[in-house]
């Protein structure tokens, strides 16, 4: 894999933990790599495509960064607070879809403001130009001097994705020294959100050998969507790194992604607290909740043989949980 510009902000590797009472719980060898302990109030998958993204910022003496997500997008936070550590200005669009709602405080808006970001409110459609929108805001920061560098949603482009490629590696490394059952995975599942950590995995599972396919499971959109998105992200990772191989083994399952994006069942919420309880992960009710509930669901559908060997990427989230605890009201 390629040599690229990084800038070190997450702390790893991640540990790579067995965790007996979820191994019962699913009828599997599971494993959790801990991707939500990357860092502290910035951590969470995203940090690994910014060592990545800001690296090619700073290699390219940018000054301000652009980006955009939902109003309590683990992205756009993750970004401001690497973005105020690394002295960059940092403007964040984030989507409200209701209009008359008033801006909350709290999650990862709340960080947001602490890591001093612009925040910028957009509504459902302005997102869907959000390209566009990001491009004009960064013409005109560029005609007032500044030297503006634009991350797509979610960081989910070929270079971001690489962050996960060397995940991978990292990976790799933990199973040679007998960590994680000291061999490879039948599986690696995760949530799918915007496609960069699919993509970035699928690449360094067989790269690295550490896993036979990996299942990414939508929180959004649908199958066919993904599908789309991801090869596009591969093809891009494989023009920045064309010694990766091709048609890395990635299968999209929409099974999970529930009402809609950051909108989860009864069953789904009642689950998420039911693994809290038995195990003590927390897993949250916008991506690695519905993840981990869609995996379960697999491996009792039979789709994902008894006894097999799966990696639970957990990719955070945290945040996003505390922002709404009356979701959960019912549950408890
Ligand atoms: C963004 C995010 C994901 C999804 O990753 P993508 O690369 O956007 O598909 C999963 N889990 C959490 C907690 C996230 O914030």
């Amino acid at each position: 894999m390629i040599n690229l510009p990084r800038v070190h902000l997450a702390h790893l590797p991640t540990p790579l933990l067995k965790v007996p009472a979820l191994d019962t719980r699913l009828g599997v060898d599971l494993w959790i790599k801990r991707d939500d302990v990357t860092g502290g109030a910035e951590s969470g998958n995203k940090l690994r495509k910014l060592e990545l993204l800001l690296g090619r910022a700073l290699a390219d003496k940018c000054d301000t960064v652009l980006t955009c997500g939902g109003i309590q997008s683990n992205h756009a936070r993750a970004t401001a607070l690497a973005c105020a550590r690394l002295a960059l200005r940092c403007v964040v669009f984030l989507r409200m879809t209701d209009e008359s709602a008033t801006m909350p405080l709290s999650g990862n808006v709340l960080l947001d403001r602490f890591a001093g970001a612009e925040v910028r409110r957009i509504n459902g459609e302005q997102y869907r130009e959000r390209e566009m929108l990001m491009a004009a805001a960064a013409r005109t920061l560029a005609m007032s001097g500044s030297k503006p560098f634009v991350i797509p949603e979610g960081g989910s482009n070929g270079l971001g994705s690489l962050g996960y490629t060397r995940a991978m590696g990292e990976l790799r490394e933990q199973l040679d020294l007998g960590l994680g059952g000291g061999r490879p995975f039948d599986v690696i599942a995760h949530a799918c959100g915007s496609g960069g950590t699919a993509a970035g995995v699928a690449l360094g599972a067989a790269r690295f050998g550490v896993a036979r396919t990996v299942r990414a499971f939508a929180v959004c959109d649908d199958r066919a969507y993904f599908e789309r998105r991801i090869a596009g992200i591969l093809a891009e990772a494989r023009a920045l790194s064309p010694d990766l191989p091709t048609d890395p083994p990635v299968e999209v399952d929409d099974s999970a992604k529930g009402p809609a994006y950051a909108v989860a069942t009864r069953e789904q919420r009642a689950f998420i607290v039911d693994v809290a309880r038995a195990s003590g992960v927390v897993l949250d009710p916008v991506y690695t909740g519905k993840a981990f509930y869609g995996l379960a669901r697999a491996i009792h559908r039979g789709d994902i043989a008894p006894g097999s060997r799966v990696l639970f990427l957990h990719t955070g989230g945290l945040p996003g949980l505390l922002a709404d605890p009356e979701a959960f009201r019912d549950v408890l």
